[in-house]
């Protein structure tokens, strides 16, 4: 019995670039998710993304 491969299984994938937030204007060097390059322009950093899903709004 091999246990070799897939050992572990669950780690968090970080996407690492250079982006910056529509919001602040703040760098964004890692993301836990890729981002869609159609999007790139949208992307908010960590805070921004926070506040924007506390106080949500349609545009
Ligand atoms: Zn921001």
């Amino acid at each position: 019995m091999a246990y070799d491969q897939n050992q572990g299984g669950f780690e968090r994938k970080k996407f690492q670039g250079n982006w910056k937030c529509s919001k602040c204007g703040g760098e964004i060097t890692e993301l836990p998710f890729e981002p869609d390059p159609a999007r790139s322009d949208k992307l908010m950093c960590r805070n921004c993304y926070r506040e924007g899903r506390d106080n949500r709004t349609n545009k």
